[in-house]
Protein backbone atom coordinates (compact mmCIF):
# COMPACT_ATOMS: atom_id res chain seq x y z
CA UNK A 1 0.00 0.00 0.00
CA UNK A 2 1.45 3.22 -0.87
CA UNK A 3 -1.02 5.61 0.22
CA UNK A 4 -2.12 6.27 3.85
CA UNK A 5 -4.89 7.64 5.07
CA UNK A 6 -7.10 8.64 7.65
CA UNK A 7 -10.49 6.69 8.02
CA UNK A 8 -12.56 7.39 11.18
CA UNK A 9 -15.65 4.75 12.05
CA UNK A 10 -17.87 5.51 14.05
CA UNK A 11 -19.29 2.84 16.24
CA UNK A 12 -17.18 -0.50 17.05
CA UNK A 13 -20.47 -2.81 16.77
CA UNK A 14 -19.12 -5.90 14.17
CA UNK A 15 -19.41 -3.47 11.11
CA UNK A 16 -17.19 -1.41 12.56
CA UNK A 17 -14.89 -3.68 14.11
CA UNK A 18 -14.75 -5.91 10.81
CA UNK A 19 -14.21 -2.60 8.47
CA UNK A 20 -11.38 -1.32 10.45
CA UNK A 21 -9.67 -4.77 10.81
CA UNK A 22 -9.47 -4.90 6.92
CA UNK A 23 -8.31 -1.20 6.52
CA UNK A 24 -5.81 -1.11 9.43
CA UNK A 25 -4.30 -4.27 7.53
CA UNK A 26 -3.85 -2.37 4.49
CA UNK A 27 -2.07 0.39 6.15
CA UNK A 28 -4.19 3.03 6.66
CA UNK A 29 -4.68 5.13 9.96
CA UNK A 30 -7.95 3.87 11.27
CA UNK A 31 -10.07 5.05 14.61
CA UNK A 32 -12.76 4.09 15.77
CA UNK A 33 -14.89 6.23 17.93
CA UNK A 34 -17.93 4.57 20.20
CA UNK A 35 -20.14 6.06 22.47
CA UNK A 36 -20.58 2.97 24.71
CA UNK A 37 -17.69 2.27 27.37
CA UNK A 38 -17.30 -1.19 25.53
CA UNK A 39 -16.38 -2.56 22.15
CA UNK A 40 -19.37 -4.52 20.40
CA UNK A 41 -22.51 -2.54 20.10
CA UNK A 42 -25.68 -4.94 20.60
CA UNK A 43 -23.48 -7.36 21.52
CA UNK A 44 -22.06 -5.88 25.04
CA UNK A 45 -21.89 -8.11 27.96
CA UNK A 46 -23.29 -6.97 31.57
CA UNK A 47 -21.41 -8.51 34.35
CA UNK A 48 -22.81 -8.68 37.62
CA UNK A 49 -22.47 -10.93 40.98
CA UNK A 50 -20.67 -13.55 39.05
CA UNK A 51 -22.75 -14.05 35.98
CA UNK A 52 -21.72 -12.71 33.01
CA UNK A 53 -24.56 -11.96 30.22
CA UNK A 54 -24.70 -11.38 26.47
CA UNK A 55 -26.82 -8.71 26.03
CA UNK A 56 -27.45 -9.54 22.34
CA UNK A 57 -26.99 -12.10 20.13
CA UNK A 58 -27.04 -15.37 21.12
CA UNK A 59 -26.88 -17.76 18.33
CA UNK A 60 -24.13 -18.84 16.21
CA UNK A 61 -24.80 -19.42 12.70
CA UNK A 62 -22.97 -19.38 9.61
CA UNK A 63 -19.57 -20.58 11.16
CA UNK A 64 -17.87 -20.37 8.05
CA UNK A 65 -18.55 -16.86 8.54
CA UNK A 66 -16.32 -16.75 11.00
CA UNK A 67 -13.71 -18.28 10.32
CA UNK A 68 -12.66 -16.80 7.14
CA UNK A 69 -12.73 -13.24 8.41
CA UNK A 70 -10.07 -14.75 11.39
CA UNK A 71 -8.26 -16.51 8.16
CA UNK A 72 -8.10 -13.52 6.42
CA UNK A 73 -5.61 -12.07 9.45
CA UNK A 74 -3.61 -15.60 9.69
CA UNK A 75 -5.93 -16.65 12.28
CA UNK A 76 -9.05 -19.15 13.28
CA UNK A 77 -11.40 -19.14 15.37
CA UNK A 78 -9.79 -21.34 17.79
CA UNK A 79 -6.92 -18.88 18.85
CA UNK A 80 -9.53 -16.81 20.31
CA UNK A 81 -12.24 -19.15 21.37
CA UNK A 82 -13.61 -22.68 21.47
CA UNK A 83 -16.15 -23.09 19.33
CA UNK A 84 -18.50 -26.35 20.08
CA UNK A 85 -21.50 -27.53 18.54
CA UNK A 86 -24.19 -27.60 20.17
CA UNK A 87 -26.42 -31.34 20.11
CA UNK A 88 -29.18 -30.59 20.64
CA UNK A 89 -29.12 -27.11 18.28
CA UNK A 90 -32.96 -26.33 20.26
CA UNK A 91 -35.81 -27.05 21.87
CA UNK A 92 -39.50 -25.65 20.45
CA UNK A 93 -41.93 -25.68 22.98
CA UNK A 94 -45.66 -26.39 21.06
CA UNK A 95 -49.25 -26.55 22.81
CA UNK A 96 -49.83 -28.90 25.14
CA UNK A 97 -46.81 -30.89 26.01
CA UNK A 98 -46.00 -31.73 22.51
CA UNK A 99 -41.94 -29.78 22.27
CA UNK A 100 -39.53 -31.00 19.49
CA UNK A 101 -35.63 -31.55 20.30
CA UNK A 102 -33.52 -30.45 17.39
CA UNK A 103 -30.68 -32.84 16.82
CA UNK A 104 -27.68 -31.95 15.26
CA UNK A 105 -27.49 -34.71 13.03
CA UNK A 106 -29.89 -34.60 9.54
CA UNK A 107 -30.76 -37.92 9.69
CA UNK A 108 -32.37 -37.57 13.18
CA UNK A 109 -33.97 -34.96 11.90
CA UNK A 110 -35.29 -36.21 8.64
CA UNK A 111 -36.50 -39.42 11.22
CA UNK A 112 -38.52 -36.77 12.94
CA UNK A 113 -39.82 -35.29 9.77
CA UNK A 114 -41.41 -38.60 8.44
CA UNK A 115 -42.39 -39.61 11.95
CA UNK A 116 -44.73 -36.49 12.05
CA UNK A 117 -45.55 -36.73 8.30
CA UNK A 118 -44.97 -39.71 6.18
CA UNK A 119 -42.82 -38.78 2.70
CA UNK A 120 -41.64 -35.53 4.52
CA UNK A 121 -38.11 -37.21 5.21
CA UNK A 122 -36.71 -37.60 1.71
CA UNK A 123 -39.12 -33.66 0.57
CA UNK A 124 -36.34 -32.42 3.61
CA UNK A 125 -33.29 -33.60 1.96
CA UNK A 126 -34.45 -32.20 -1.41
CA UNK A 127 -35.64 -28.86 0.49
CA UNK A 128 -32.41 -29.03 1.82
CA UNK A 129 -30.46 -29.56 -1.17
CA UNK A 130 -32.30 -26.33 -3.07
CA UNK A 131 -31.52 -24.16 0.30
CA UNK A 132 -28.34 -25.64 0.27
CA UNK A 133 -28.07 -24.13 -3.33
CA UNK A 134 -29.32 -21.04 -2.94
CA UNK A 135 -26.60 -20.41 0.61
CA UNK A 136 -23.48 -21.55 -1.68
CA UNK A 137 -24.74 -18.87 -4.51
CA UNK A 138 -25.50 -16.23 -2.19
CA UNK A 139 -22.22 -16.68 -0.08
CA UNK A 140 -20.01 -17.07 -3.07
CA UNK A 141 -21.16 -14.19 -4.74
CA UNK A 142 -24.16 -11.85 -4.02
CA UNK A 143 -23.79 -11.34 -0.42
CA UNK A 144 -20.58 -9.27 -0.87
CA UNK A 145 -21.52 -7.10 -3.73
CA UNK A 146 -21.99 -3.43 -2.61
CA UNK A 147 -25.70 -3.01 -4.46
CA UNK A 148 -25.42 0.06 -5.56
CA UNK A 149 -26.89 -0.42 -9.04
CA UNK A 150 -29.15 -2.88 -10.07
CA UNK A 151 -27.02 -3.66 -12.87
CA UNK A 152 -24.86 -5.46 -10.79
CA UNK A 153 -27.32 -8.59 -10.35
CA UNK A 154 -27.88 -8.93 -14.60
CA UNK A 155 -27.08 -12.30 -14.37
CA UNK A 156 -29.47 -14.26 -16.84
CA UNK A 157 -28.15 -17.30 -15.10
CA UNK A 158 -29.50 -16.56 -11.64
CA UNK A 159 -32.79 -14.63 -13.35
CA UNK A 160 -33.08 -17.59 -14.74
CA UNK A 161 -32.70 -19.80 -11.47
CA UNK A 162 -34.97 -17.29 -9.61
CA UNK A 163 -37.74 -18.30 -11.87
CA UNK A 164 -37.00 -22.26 -11.88
CA UNK A 165 -36.57 -22.41 -8.18
CA UNK A 166 -39.33 -19.55 -7.03
CA UNK A 167 -36.86 -17.43 -5.20
CA UNK A 168 -38.99 -14.64 -5.34
CA UNK A 169 -42.37 -16.25 -3.65
CA UNK A 170 -42.51 -16.25 0.06
CA UNK A 171 -41.30 -18.42 2.02
CA UNK A 172 -44.18 -19.71 3.67
CA UNK A 173 -45.44 -20.48 0.47
CA UNK A 174 -42.21 -22.51 -0.65
CA UNK A 175 -42.39 -24.11 3.02
CA UNK A 176 -46.53 -25.00 3.36
CA UNK A 177 -46.35 -26.16 0.06
CA UNK A 178 -44.22 -29.45 0.67
CA UNK A 179 -45.01 -29.67 4.13
CA UNK A 180 -48.36 -30.10 6.19
CA UNK A 181 -47.25 -30.78 9.84
CA UNK A 182 -47.98 -27.59 11.80
CA UNK A 183 -44.39 -28.93 13.85
CA UNK A 184 -42.06 -29.13 10.81
CA UNK A 185 -43.90 -25.94 9.48
CA UNK A 186 -42.89 -23.67 12.25
CA UNK A 187 -39.78 -25.63 12.50
CA UNK A 188 -38.70 -24.15 8.78
CA UNK A 189 -40.51 -20.71 8.84
CA UNK A 190 -38.75 -19.77 12.58
CA UNK A 191 -35.12 -19.32 10.94
CA UNK A 192 -37.15 -15.95 8.67
CA UNK A 193 -37.43 -14.47 12.43
CA UNK A 194 -33.74 -14.08 12.76
CA UNK A 195 -34.41 -11.98 9.41
CA UNK A 196 -36.68 -9.29 11.30
CA UNK A 197 -39.75 -10.67 9.37
CA UNK A 198 -42.30 -13.19 8.76
CA UNK A 199 -42.51 -16.33 6.60
CA UNK A 200 -44.93 -14.59 4.56
CA UNK A 201 -42.83 -11.33 3.70
CA UNK A 202 -39.54 -13.00 3.52
CA UNK A 203 -39.04 -14.09 0.20
CA UNK A 204 -38.15 -18.14 -0.39
CA UNK A 205 -34.27 -17.08 -1.44
CA UNK A 206 -33.98 -17.22 2.24
CA UNK A 207 -35.02 -20.73 3.24
CA UNK A 208 -30.76 -20.77 2.34
CA UNK A 209 -31.13 -20.06 5.98
CA UNK A 210 -32.84 -23.45 6.75
CA UNK A 211 -29.32 -25.21 4.91
CA UNK A 212 -27.22 -22.52 7.67
CA UNK A 213 -29.63 -23.68 10.37
CA UNK A 214 -29.86 -27.93 9.97
CA UNK A 215 -26.99 -28.84 8.10
CA UNK A 216 -24.22 -25.90 9.33
CA UNK A 217 -25.63 -25.85 12.90
CA UNK A 218 -26.09 -24.12 15.93
CA UNK A 219 -22.39 -23.07 17.84
CA UNK A 220 -21.25 -21.66 21.07
CA UNK A 221 -18.05 -20.07 21.93
CA UNK A 222 -17.20 -21.13 25.35
CA UNK A 223 -17.07 -17.74 27.23
CA UNK A 224 -20.25 -16.33 25.55
CA UNK A 225 -20.81 -14.88 22.09
CA UNK A 226 -18.76 -11.29 23.15
CA UNK A 227 -15.96 -13.72 22.69
CA UNK A 228 -16.27 -13.10 18.82
CA UNK A 229 -15.55 -9.21 19.73
CA UNK A 230 -12.92 -9.57 22.15
CA UNK A 231 -11.26 -11.48 19.37
CA UNK A 232 -11.62 -8.84 16.73
CA UNK A 233 -10.68 -6.17 19.06
CA UNK A 234 -7.50 -7.78 19.32
CA UNK A 235 -7.01 -8.36 15.42
CA UNK A 236 -7.76 -4.60 14.90
CA UNK A 237 -5.87 -3.21 17.77
CA UNK A 238 -2.91 -5.50 16.63
CA UNK A 239 -2.95 -3.72 13.42
CA UNK A 240 -2.92 -0.58 14.74
CA UNK A 241 -6.67 0.77 15.10
CA UNK A 242 -7.03 2.76 18.01
CA UNK A 243 -10.69 2.35 19.50
CA UNK A 244 -11.58 5.41 21.53
CA UNK A 245 -14.92 4.56 23.97
CA UNK A 246 -17.43 6.70 25.80
CA UNK A 247 -16.49 9.03 22.18
CA UNK A 248 -19.76 10.11 21.27
CA UNK A 249 -19.80 11.46 17.46
CA UNK A 250 -21.91 14.76 17.57
CA UNK A 251 -21.79 15.60 13.94
CA UNK A 252 -19.89 15.18 11.05
CA UNK A 253 -18.56 18.20 8.85
CA UNK A 254 -18.87 18.47 5.57
CA UNK A 255 -16.20 20.70 3.87
CA UNK A 256 -16.12 21.26 0.54
CA UNK A 257 -18.25 18.05 -0.33
CA UNK A 258 -16.03 15.97 1.34
CA UNK A 259 -16.38 14.76 5.11
CA UNK A 260 -13.66 16.11 6.70
CA UNK A 261 -14.23 16.63 10.15
CA UNK A 262 -16.09 14.03 12.75
CA UNK A 263 -16.92 16.28 16.24
CA UNK A 264 -16.76 14.51 19.79
CA UNK A 265 -18.22 16.25 22.79
CA UNK A 266 -14.92 17.44 23.51
CA UNK A 267 -12.79 16.90 20.44
CA UNK A 268 -12.63 16.80 16.42
CA UNK A 269 -11.46 14.23 14.32
CA UNK A 270 -10.12 14.81 11.13
CA UNK A 271 -10.27 12.46 8.30
CA UNK A 272 -9.69 11.81 4.80
CA UNK A 273 -12.94 9.02 4.68
CA UNK A 274 -15.38 8.47 7.47
CA UNK A 275 -17.50 4.93 7.48
CA UNK A 276 -20.67 5.19 9.72
CA UNK A 277 -21.05 2.00 11.73
CA UNK A 278 -24.08 3.96 13.86
CA UNK A 279 -27.68 3.35 13.39
CA UNK A 280 -28.26 4.88 9.29
CA UNK A 281 -31.40 6.87 10.49
CA UNK A 282 -29.27 8.55 13.80
CA UNK A 283 -25.86 9.17 11.49
CA UNK A 284 -27.84 10.89 8.62
CA UNK A 285 -30.49 12.50 10.34
CA UNK A 286 -28.78 13.66 13.27
CA UNK A 287 -25.27 14.15 12.65
CA UNK A 288 -25.57 15.35 9.03
CA UNK A 289 -26.64 18.88 7.83
CA UNK A 290 -29.55 18.28 5.99
CA UNK A 291 -28.49 19.20 2.44
CA UNK A 292 -26.18 15.88 3.10
CA UNK A 293 -29.02 12.99 3.84
CA UNK A 294 -29.53 10.59 1.39
CA UNK A 295 -33.33 9.75 2.61
CA UNK A 296 -35.57 11.94 4.59
CA UNK A 297 -37.94 10.94 7.56
CA UNK A 298 -40.87 10.39 5.29
CA UNK A 299 -38.62 7.31 3.88
CA UNK A 300 -37.55 6.18 7.13
CA UNK A 301 -41.09 6.24 8.22
CA UNK A 302 -42.04 3.78 5.16
CA UNK A 303 -39.30 1.66 6.63
CA UNK A 304 -40.74 -1.92 7.80
CA UNK A 305 -37.89 -2.48 10.84
CA UNK A 306 -37.52 -5.08 12.46
CA UNK A 307 -38.93 -6.14 15.64
CA UNK A 308 -37.87 -4.27 18.87
CA UNK A 309 -37.64 -6.83 21.99
CA UNK A 310 -38.20 -7.00 25.51
CA UNK A 311 -34.70 -9.02 27.08
CA UNK A 312 -34.76 -10.17 30.23
CA UNK A 313 -31.19 -11.09 32.02
CA UNK A 314 -31.93 -13.39 34.90
CA UNK A 315 -29.51 -15.07 37.64
CA UNK A 316 -31.01 -18.22 39.31
CA UNK A 317 -29.79 -19.63 42.30
CA UNK A 318 -29.96 -22.90 41.37
CA UNK A 319 -30.26 -25.28 38.01
CA UNK A 320 -33.10 -24.60 36.55
CA UNK A 321 -33.90 -28.17 34.66
CA UNK A 322 -35.80 -29.08 31.80
CA UNK A 323 -34.41 -26.50 29.60
CA UNK A 324 -31.72 -26.61 26.87
CA UNK A 325 -28.88 -23.63 25.86
CA UNK A 326 -31.52 -22.99 23.26
CA UNK A 327 -35.71 -22.94 23.76
CA UNK A 328 -38.51 -21.51 21.80
CA UNK A 329 -41.87 -21.24 23.38
CA UNK A 330 -43.80 -21.48 20.24
CA UNK A 331 -47.04 -22.49 22.29
CA UNK A 332 -49.02 -19.15 20.98
CA UNK A 333 -50.62 -18.33 17.71
CA UNK A 334 -47.83 -17.19 16.06
CA UNK A 335 -50.10 -15.04 13.35
CA UNK A 336 -51.25 -12.89 16.02
CA UNK A 337 -48.24 -11.80 17.38
CA UNK A 338 -47.08 -11.42 14.40
CA UNK A 339 -49.72 -9.37 13.46
CA UNK A 340 -49.36 -7.27 16.80
CA UNK A 341 -45.86 -6.68 15.79
CA UNK A 342 -46.37 -5.53 11.77
CA UNK A 343 -49.68 -4.70 10.90
CA UNK A 344 -51.64 -3.38 14.65
CA UNK A 345 -47.99 -2.31 16.84
CA UNK A 346 -49.04 -3.34 20.17
CA UNK A 347 -47.61 -5.34 23.19
CA UNK A 348 -48.90 -8.70 22.37
CA UNK A 349 -51.82 -10.42 23.63
CA UNK A 350 -50.10 -13.79 23.75
CA UNK A 351 -46.45 -13.42 23.13
CA UNK A 352 -44.35 -16.36 21.63
CA UNK A 353 -40.86 -16.03 23.04
CA UNK A 354 -37.18 -17.50 23.47
CA UNK A 355 -35.12 -18.64 26.45
CA UNK A 356 -31.42 -18.88 26.44
CA UNK A 357 -29.59 -20.65 29.27
CA UNK A 358 -25.90 -20.29 27.83
CA UNK A 359 -25.19 -22.00 31.47
CA UNK A 360 -25.96 -25.09 30.37
CA UNK A 361 -23.23 -25.34 28.11
CA UNK A 362 -20.68 -22.70 29.65
CA UNK A 363 -19.64 -22.88 33.42
CA UNK A 364 -18.39 -20.00 33.56
CA UNK A 365 -21.29 -17.24 33.00
CA UNK A 366 -23.14 -18.43 35.54
CA UNK A 367 -21.73 -19.24 39.13
CA UNK A 368 -21.61 -23.07 40.12
CA UNK A 369 -24.88 -24.31 40.60
CA UNK A 370 -26.43 -21.44 39.18
CA UNK A 371 -28.43 -20.57 35.71
CA UNK A 372 -27.83 -17.54 33.61
CA UNK A 373 -30.83 -16.90 31.92
CA UNK A 374 -31.70 -14.66 28.45
CA UNK A 375 -35.29 -14.07 27.75
CA UNK A 376 -36.34 -12.16 24.47
CA UNK A 377 -40.06 -11.31 23.36
CA UNK A 378 -40.29 -10.26 20.01
CA UNK A 379 -42.11 -6.32 20.37
CA UNK A 380 -43.63 -3.81 17.74
CA UNK A 381 -40.67 -0.98 17.18
CA UNK A 382 -41.74 2.58 18.18
CA UNK A 383 -44.46 1.77 20.78
CA UNK A 384 -44.68 2.66 24.24
CA UNK A 385 -42.15 1.43 26.66
CA UNK A 386 -42.81 1.77 30.32
CA UNK A 387 -41.30 -0.89 33.49
CA UNK A 388 -45.06 -1.71 34.38
CA UNK A 389 -45.41 -3.10 30.73
CA UNK A 390 -41.91 -4.70 31.10
CA UNK A 391 -42.63 -6.04 34.63
CA UNK A 392 -46.01 -7.35 33.08
CA UNK A 393 -44.94 -9.22 30.14
CA UNK A 394 -42.07 -10.75 32.62
CA UNK A 395 -45.36 -12.53 34.64
CA UNK A 396 -46.86 -13.71 31.23
CA UNK A 397 -43.38 -15.38 30.16
CA UNK A 398 -42.25 -16.61 33.68
CA UNK A 399 -45.65 -18.23 33.99
CA UNK A 400 -45.92 -20.00 31.05
CA UNK A 401 -42.13 -20.73 31.19
CA UNK A 402 -42.22 -22.64 34.84
CA UNK A 403 -45.34 -24.45 33.79
CA UNK A 404 -44.17 -25.67 30.79
CA UNK A 405 -40.76 -26.94 32.26
CA UNK A 406 -42.78 -27.94 35.20
CA UNK A 407 -40.23 -25.79 38.31
CA UNK A 408 -40.93 -22.94 39.67
CA UNK A 409 -37.82 -21.15 40.22
CA UNK A 410 -38.82 -17.39 40.19
CA UNK A 411 -38.14 -16.95 43.75
CA UNK A 412 -34.36 -18.52 43.30
CA UNK A 413 -33.71 -14.93 40.98
CA UNK A 414 -30.97 -13.34 42.33
CA UNK A 415 -30.10 -11.27 39.24
CA UNK A 416 -32.21 -9.54 37.24
CA UNK A 417 -32.10 -6.87 34.64
CA UNK A 418 -34.56 -5.52 32.13
CA UNK A 419 -33.93 -4.01 28.47
CA UNK A 420 -36.44 -2.58 26.04
CA UNK A 421 -37.29 -0.20 23.22
CA UNK A 422 -36.05 2.84 25.36
CA UNK A 423 -32.73 1.19 26.15
CA UNK A 424 -31.79 0.22 22.36
CA UNK A 425 -32.93 4.31 21.62
CA UNK A 426 -30.48 5.33 24.21
CA UNK A 427 -27.48 3.23 24.01
CA UNK A 428 -27.33 2.46 20.04
CA UNK A 429 -29.60 5.51 19.29
CA UNK A 430 -31.68 3.19 17.41
CA UNK A 431 -34.18 4.30 14.74
CA UNK A 432 -37.46 3.25 16.99
CA UNK A 433 -35.84 0.82 19.19
CA UNK A 434 -35.26 -1.71 17.12
CA UNK A 435 -33.35 -4.92 17.51
CA UNK A 436 -31.66 -5.95 14.29
CA UNK A 437 -32.29 -3.42 11.91
CA UNK A 438 -34.56 -3.48 8.51
CA UNK A 439 -36.66 -6.60 8.26
CA UNK A 440 -35.24 -8.64 4.99
CA UNK A 441 -38.68 -8.44 3.26
CA UNK A 442 -38.06 -8.41 -0.95
CA UNK A 443 -38.39 -4.82 -1.59
CA UNK A 444 -35.32 -3.63 1.11
CA UNK A 445 -33.39 -6.42 0.08
CA UNK A 446 -29.65 -6.00 -2.35
CA UNK A 447 -30.38 -2.37 -3.78
CA UNK A 448 -33.37 -1.71 -2.20
CA UNK A 449 -31.66 -1.01 1.25
CA UNK A 450 -30.04 2.12 2.25
CA UNK A 451 -26.88 2.51 0.24
CA UNK A 452 -23.58 1.81 1.57
CA UNK A 453 -22.10 4.53 -0.32
CA UNK A 454 -23.13 8.13 0.07
CA UNK A 455 -24.55 9.63 -3.25
CA UNK A 456 -23.82 12.91 -1.75
CA UNK A 457 -20.56 13.28 0.26
CA UNK A 458 -17.67 11.26 -1.79
CA UNK A 459 -15.77 10.03 1.47
CA UNK A 460 -18.84 9.17 3.22
CA UNK A 461 -19.64 5.25 3.78
CA UNK A 462 -22.34 3.42 5.80
CA UNK A 463 -21.72 0.06 6.97
CA UNK A 464 -23.75 -2.38 9.39
CA UNK A 465 -27.19 -4.16 9.69
CA UNK A 466 -29.26 -1.49 8.11
CA UNK A 467 -27.45 -1.63 4.98
CA UNK A 468 -25.92 -4.50 2.55
CA UNK A 469 -26.82 -7.50 3.36
CA UNK A 470 -28.62 -7.14 6.04
CA UNK A 471 -29.18 -8.27 9.94
CA UNK A 472 -27.17 -10.76 11.97
CA UNK A 473 -23.86 -11.20 13.32
CA UNK A 474 -22.18 -12.81 10.09
CA UNK A 475 -23.90 -10.33 7.75
CA UNK A 476 -22.47 -7.37 9.41
CA UNK A 477 -19.11 -8.83 9.59
CA UNK A 478 -19.15 -8.99 5.65
CA UNK A 479 -20.79 -5.82 5.74
CA UNK A 480 -17.59 -4.23 7.43
CA UNK A 481 -15.72 -6.20 4.69
CA UNK A 482 -17.65 -4.66 1.45
CA UNK A 483 -17.24 -1.45 2.66
CA UNK A 484 -13.72 -1.90 3.40
CA UNK A 485 -13.35 -3.06 -0.12
CA UNK A 486 -14.93 -0.45 -1.75
CA UNK A 487 -12.91 2.41 0.49
CA UNK A 488 -9.68 0.51 -0.29
CA UNK A 489 -10.71 0.27 -4.44
CA UNK A 490 -11.23 4.34 -3.74
CA UNK A 491 -8.57 5.34 -2.12
CA UNK A 492 -6.12 3.10 -5.00
CA UNK A 493 -8.08 5.01 -7.29
CA UNK A 494 -7.96 8.47 -6.07
CA UNK A 495 -11.17 9.51 -5.59
CA UNK A 496 -10.40 9.85 -1.93
C1 LIG B 1 -31.47 -8.86 21.33
C2 LIG B 1 -30.76 -9.21 20.08
C3 LIG B 1 -30.58 -10.54 19.73
C4 LIG B 1 -29.90 -10.87 18.56
N1 LIG B 1 -29.67 -12.18 18.29
C5 LIG B 1 -28.85 -12.51 17.28
C6 LIG B 1 -28.37 -13.85 17.17
O1 LIG B 1 -28.69 -14.70 17.99
N2 LIG B 1 -27.52 -14.14 16.13
C7 LIG B 1 -27.13 -13.18 15.22
O2 LIG B 1 -26.37 -13.50 14.30
N3 LIG B 1 -27.57 -11.90 15.33
C8 LIG B 1 -28.38 -11.54 16.35
N4 LIG B 1 -28.76 -10.24 16.53
C9 LIG B 1 -28.39 -9.25 15.52
C10 LIG B 1 -26.94 -8.79 15.66
O3 LIG B 1 -26.60 -8.64 17.01
C11 LIG B 1 -26.77 -7.46 14.94
O4 LIG B 1 -27.24 -7.57 13.60
C12 LIG B 1 -25.32 -6.96 14.92
O5 LIG B 1 -24.74 -7.07 16.18
C13 LIG B 1 -25.31 -5.53 14.41
O6 LIG B 1 -24.01 -5.06 14.35
P1 LIG B 1 -23.75 -3.60 13.78
O7 LIG B 1 -22.27 -3.40 13.82
O8 LIG B 1 -24.44 -3.38 12.51
O9 LIG B 1 -24.49 -2.58 14.81
P2 LIG B 1 -24.32 -2.29 16.36
O10 LIG B 1 -23.93 -3.50 17.09
O11 LIG B 1 -25.54 -1.60 16.81
O12 LIG B 1 -23.10 -1.26 16.40
C14 LIG B 1 -23.28 0.12 16.19
C15 LIG B 1 -22.41 0.87 17.20
O13 LIG B 1 -22.47 2.26 16.93
C16 LIG B 1 -22.44 2.96 18.17
N5 LIG B 1 -22.95 4.31 17.97
C17 LIG B 1 -24.22 4.70 17.64
N6 LIG B 1 -24.28 6.04 17.54
C18 LIG B 1 -23.04 6.52 17.81
C19 LIG B 1 -22.48 7.83 17.87
N7 LIG B 1 -23.19 8.93 17.62
N8 LIG B 1 -21.17 7.94 18.22
C20 LIG B 1 -20.41 6.85 18.46
N9 LIG B 1 -20.89 5.59 18.42
C21 LIG B 1 -22.20 5.43 18.09
C22 LIG B 1 -23.31 2.10 19.06
O14 LIG B 1 -23.08 2.35 20.42
C23 LIG B 1 -22.86 0.69 18.65
O15 LIG B 1 -21.78 0.26 19.43
C24 LIG B 1 -29.42 -9.86 17.70
C25 LIG B 1 -29.62 -8.52 18.04
C26 LIG B 1 -30.26 -8.19 19.22
C27 LIG B 1 -30.40 -6.76 19.60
Amino acid sequence: MSIKKKIVIIGSGFAGLSAACFLAADGHDVIILEKNDQPGGRARIWQKDGFTFDMGPSWYWMPEVFEKFFNHFGKTTADFYDLRRLDPSYRIYYEGKEKIDVPASLDEIVRIFEHKEKGSGNKLRQFLSEAEYKYDTAMSDYVNRISDKVTEFFDFKLIGKSFQMHLLQSLRKDVRSKFKHPHLVSMLEFPSLFLGSTPDHTPAMYTMMNYADIVLGTWYPMGGMNRIVQAMVKIAEGNGVNIKLSQEVTKINIIKGKAKEVHTKDKTYIADSVIAGSDYHHTEQTLLDTGYRTYDEKYWDSRVMSPSSLLFYIGVNKKVPNLLHHNLFFDEDFETHAQEIYHTPSWPSAPLFYVSAPSKTDPTVAPEGMENLFMLMPLAPGIEDSEALREKYFKVMMKRLQTKIGEQFERNIVVKRSYCINDFKTDYHSYKGNAYGLANILTQTAIWKPKMKSPKVKNLFYTGQLTVPGPGVPPSIISGRIVAEEVSRQIKANLI
